[in-house]
């Protein structure tokens, strides 16, 4: 009961953790898409404050900007539709053991204001982001460590295809962004902003209050001053840093000004208050900017000059780069010097173009977007272009949503009718929330020595195993299969409350003239409970056929025997992606079973591959492979018969990695060949169930 209520917990958290990281992922990479542009300067602060400039050039920070894009949005994906957990889990657990720390330096030094996770849609301070990095790592590790109870929504012959789509989905949505600007605009300069409101102060608010702190030093000793107490000139300065001595109100357009290169005249109010329109076109850096539509540019210009609405160009560049750059474009219009970082803020193409009327944007262009003669053809009060036409953020969400759900819909249910049209497995939904382990249902460890120990090492190793469960009760049965001569002797041994134990093999014939064998009376006679029947290296070396085993099972049974019988396939059947047909074929040797009869089996599952080899199947391969053969006995006997069949997993067992095998819901022990063999490393696997 107690393992019951603890699995169905661990499940919902490992859940819960899930779709924490997977919403926080999709919604991170997506706003990064969103605007590739905004996340490459970030980048850039990074590098500088780091004093990595030198090492990285633009394009090298926008590819990781939308590289980062792609790869929050996959692993998003990747946990919120549960496949590829292994590698989904592993990347998260490794970008928030990058991130946290990263963003605790920047919490403490502040080297840059922020971090820029959510782009300009939601802006955290260093503090609030570092303890959300602190959550999503600890969310991180425990789906790591739980990811075999990871819900799956996608059968495995489908990953590929929503792993495609979901990739081009994202790098598609950020090329259109980069080309076309993005496609939510979060920041002040948004279609519909009015840019005076944005620079107003709500009545009674405060700015807020910075000091200037001046480090200096005289003779070694180094001091620091404020303005008011600044020093004589024998002390020389060492830096200069500005603090915050108020948190106030800064409104969100606090830095927007028009200078005229040509005379030095303010022409910001000029601008915002013209009751007629104003093209701003805006490069924050000249030598940078892309030349190749500077047709279009002038023919907005003309088109300004003929219908007298202003026409401003605004750059950061210095006086030489906007002569070359008129010579160079044959542009006549003037410029004016405005703030880099407000340029790119105002549009993220270089260059781009505003329509502003009485301080309103009204529309903006990216730089191929610029409307052309064929659009400018009477004045703009007539013109759809010169409207505010601000789509509603519900109504961007739910295309890009219809964009993405649609056709991934359409893949998944593709998948439904290929997988339920009995054509693939339809076993491969695998949902543990569903998979609990009921209380009759027994956790168990059975150790099958093989062709090992003589009898003296036989006899001393069962005494040893005996004392240690004595001393240290185990939280499952445990049973120790061995060689036929051994079982008389150890029987008596060991406590039979604690250890049972069994055959490795019985005869398919009750009794007669069949030199060599023991029959499963036999067994029973020597106080053995157990027999493992079906064991792969059986099948192999001594032709075992289904018909075989559905013998040795009937008679093991009949004998009071209970069979451990196993299952599984070879390398090349799983290579195939047959490995549930061949289970379901080897079942066959028990479904001819009474459901009371069934009752009494143990299944083992065993891929061939694994045993005696060192490599494992991994707990989701394990976890998958074993509700499939749940799903077969309750397709035959109900569940109620498949909830309470103890299902093993065997091959390459060890104490390292038994915890996480048996945490699945659908694994309820193990069957251990060589860990078998020492009592320290069957203990360990036993007391993976503590
Ligand atoms: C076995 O033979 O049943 C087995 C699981 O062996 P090992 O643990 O050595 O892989």
């Amino acid at each position: 009961m107690e393992n019951s209520i603890r699995n169905t917990v661990l499940t919902w958290y490992a859940n819960i953790c899930r779709l924490l990281l997977a919403v926080v992922f999709v919604f991170s990479g997506f706003v990064k898409a969103n605007d590739p542009t905004g996340f490459q300067y970030k980048l850039h602060d990074y590098a500088t404050a780091f004093g990595l400039t030198a090492w990285v050039s633009e394009s090298l920070l926008l590819a990781a900007a939308i590289g980062m894009a792609a790869l929050e949005f996959a692993l998003g994906i990747y946990l919120l539709l549960g496949f590829n957990r292994r590698f989904a889990s592993g990347m998260s657990v490794l970008l928030m053991l990058f991130m946290t720390p990263l963003t605790l330096y920047l919490a403490l030094e502040n080297p840059v204001s922020d971090c820029g996770c959510f782009g300009d849609a939601v802006v955290l301070t260093n503090w609030q982001t570092f303890w959300k990095n602190v959550v999503l790592l600890l969310a991180a590790i425990s789906v790591f460590c739980l990811r075999g109870r990871i819900v799956r929504w996608i059968s495995r012959h489908s990953e590929w295809m929503v792993s495609v789509y979901m990739l081009l989905y994202i790098c598609i949505f950020s090329y259109y962004t980069l080309k076309h600007l993005p496609v939510f605009d979060f920041r002040p300069y948004h279609i519909g902003a009015d840019i005076r409101a944005g620079m107003e102060m709500p009545e009674g608010a405060l700015p807020p209050l910075y000091e200037t702190i001046f480090v200096m030093e005289r003779d070694g000793e180094q001091k620091e001053f404020g303005i008011e107490d600044y020093p004589d000139e024998s002390w020389t300065l060492v830096e200069r840093k500005t603090i915050l001595k108020r948190a106030g109100y800064e409104p969100p357009i606090h830095d927007f000004s028009l200078m005229s290169m040509q005379d030095g005249e303010d022409l910001t109010e000029r601008v915002l208050a013209d009751s007629s329109y104003t093209f701003l076109l805006v490069a924050y850096d000249l030598n940078k900017a892309d030349d190749g539509y500077t047709d279009l540019v002038n023919e907005v210009y003309d088109y300004c000059r003929a219908h007298q609405y202003q026409f401003l160009a605004l750059t950061a560049s210095g006086e030489d780069e906007v002569e070359q750059w008129l010579d160079r474009t044959g542009g006549e219009y003037l410029f004016c010097g405005v703030d880099e970082t407000t340029l790119k803020t105002v549009v993220r193409s270089n260059p781009g173009m505003l329509l502003l009327k009485e301080g309103v944007v009204v529309n903006k262009w990216a730089n191929a977007d610029i409307p052309d003669e064929y659009q400018l053809v009477a004045s703009l009060d007539e013109l759809p272009l010169a409207k505010v036409q601000v789509h509603s953020v519900m109504s961007k969400i739910f295309t890009c949503l219809l964009w993405f759900l649609v056709p991934l819909s359409l893949i998944l249910m593709l998948d439904r009718i290929w997988n339920f049209s009995g054509r693939k497995n339809k076993h491969d939904y695998i949902n543990p929330l569903k998979n609990k382990k009921v209380e009759m249902r027994k956790n168990i460890v059975a150790g099958n020595w093989k062709m090992n120990k003589t009898l003296q090492e036989g006899i001393a190793l069962a005494k040893e195993l005996n004392e240690a469960l004595a001393a240290d009760k185990p939280n499952c049965d445990v049973v120790i299969c061995t060689p036929f001569i051994h079982l008389a002797s150890v029987t008596p041994l060991v406590d039979s409350a604690v250890i049972g134990v069994g055959a490795e093999n019985c005869a398919d014939k009750v009794s007669g003239a069949y030199t060599g064998e023991v029959s499963a009376e036999m067994v029973a006679s020597t106080g053995a409970q157990y027999v493992i029947l079906g064991h792969s290296e059986r099948r192999a070396y001594y032709g075992e056929t289904v018909e075989i085993l559905e013998e040795k099972v009937k008679l093991a049974l009949a004998n009071n025997l209970k069979p451990i019988f196993c299952i599984g396939a070879v390398l090349e059947e799983r290579e195939a992606n047959k490995q549930n047909e061949v289970v379901a074929a080897q079942l066959a040797s028990v479904f001819s079973l009474s459901a009371e009869d069934f009752g009494k089996i143990v299944l083992a599952y065993e891929p061939v591959w694994a045993i005696g080899t060192g490599k494992t199947a991994t707990p989701e391969q394990a976890q998958e492979i074993h509700a499939y053969i749940r799903s077969l006995v309750a397709e035959k006997y109900g569940q109620e018969v498949a909830d309470n069949t103890s299902i093993l997993y065997g091959g390459s067992c060890k104490p390292s990695n038994a915890k996480e095998l048996f945490a699945n819901p659908d694994v309820d022990g193990g069957l251990i060949g060589g860990a078998a063999l020492k009592v320290a490393d069957f203990k360990g696997i036993i007391d993976a169930f503590k």
